[in-house]
């Protein structure tokens, strides 16, 4: 990872390579930011930058051997630590023991996601965690004398997730590391760490991408289409791994739009014949999709009872939603809004227990057209 494969934060990326070139550099630093900004890239682009012989001015040069190692994440000076979790075979997980694992899933998403990565490695909705074991095994390696660069770089991602036998395991490494030796925190919950963590670090705070970076990198990808980059960037709210995903999500997004504009408006015209009919076609679409478009549905409304408030800011919608909203929402007011959630809420239930999808949105069809008018 190069500085420039980072997105936007052209400040903390300045911040970075002047603590190296005045010699500055912190033995333990913290990023700190929120999910999708690039922390953890920047985090790699720096450890490989110090660590390039040929580096230049603003960047790692991307070709010698030890950025070529850095790019595929195997160079024998780099430790990364992650929330890994227990299962059958391996009862004292380290991060050593899903590197295997790792290493393919952040070279495929350099913005990664913890439920992502939960969702990889654990079968059912698993909680990841850092254990003692992994400061073990840290504290070995850390203290071997480095294979051939110049700085061992320890990178922790997540360490609010370290159960507290570990962190404190791991205090005295982090206050005093072996000669040329970096720890490179970086964290999303900066309230969750023990204060003796944060104590050790030196606090860098990454901001969400700028809107305009956000565009260009959209931008910049290949194959997006019809994508209105604009609207996504503002709606990501400066999260890359939300941007791809609304990309990816797009069409679907689309549908389920169409489809709620078509409920609604047939149970405004009270319109039975084609509430019945469009219940048929919604009852084919199966019951993921299905379940999908009533989770649109209640965060749909949501949107439009605070487009009533008149607070742009709070709003997510698209450009599309929110042409349709500026007529729409001044039907779903107090005297309707906690019946029509109840009742997509129930419809949601319904749907996910396998009820009959005919029988469950006629009935949601004909309660909105009650609804709509109060
Ligand atoms: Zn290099």
């Amino acid at each position: 990872m190069q500085f420039q494969d980072v997105i936007g934060q052209h400040t903390i990326k300045q911040r970075l390579i002047q603590s190296f070139a005045e010699d500055r550099i912190p033995h333990a630093q913290l990023l700190v930011g929120p999910p999708g900004n690039g922390k953890l890239a920047l985090a790699l682009a720096f450890a490989q930058y110090i660590n390039c012989p040929n580096k230049q001015n603003d960047d790692s040069c991307g070709v010698c051997s030890s950025c070529r190692k850095y790019a595929k994440l195997i160079h024998p000076d780099l430790h990364f630590t992650i929330p890994v979790i227990k299962t059958g075979s391996i009862d004292k997980p380290t991060s050593s023991d899903y590197m295997s694992k790792w290493r393919p899933y952040y070279l495929e998403n350099p913005y990664p996601q913890y439920e992502k990565w939960m969702q990889l490695i654990a079968d059912e909705n698993k909680q990841g965690a850092i254990y003692v074991d992994e400061a073990r095994d840290l504290i070995r390696k850390l203290n071997q004398k480095s294979y051939e660069a110049e700085y061992k770089v320890s990178i922790v991602w997540l360490p609010e997730l370290m159960n507290i036998t570990c962190a404190n395991k791991i205090l005295k490494i982090l206050e005093e590391p072996p000669e040329k030796t970096i720890f490179i925190l970086v964290s999303e919950a900066e309230n969750k760490l023990l204060s003796t963590i944060r104590s050790r670090c030196q606090f860098i705070r990454v901001p969400k991408i700028a809107d305009e970076d956000m565009q260009q990198a959209l931008f910049d990808l290949p194959d997006t289409g019809s994508v209105n980059y604009g609207t996504i960037a503002r709606l990501a709210r400066g999260n890359y791994f939300l941007a791809l995903e609304m990309i990816r999500n797009d069409e679907v997004r689309k549908f389920n739009f169409n489809q709620f504009a078509l409920m609604m408006r047939n149970g405004y015209g009270r319109k039975l014949t084609e509430i019945l009919s469009w219940s048929e076609e919604i009852a084919t679409i199966g019951r993921v999709r299905q379940m999908g478009f009533l989770k649109y549905c209640g965060e749909f409304l949501r949107e439009n009872f605070i487009f009533n408030l008149k607070e742009p800011e709070l709003v997510y919608m698209d450009d599309h939603e929110n042409e349709f909203s500026v007529k729409f929402s001044p039907f779903i007011n107090e005297r309707n809004v906690i019946s029509l959630f109840r009742d997509f809420e129930q419809a949601y239930t319904d749907v996910s227990m396998n009820g009959n999808a005919k029988l469950i949105f006629t009935d949601l069809g004909f309660k909105v057209s009650k609804l709509i008018r109060l």
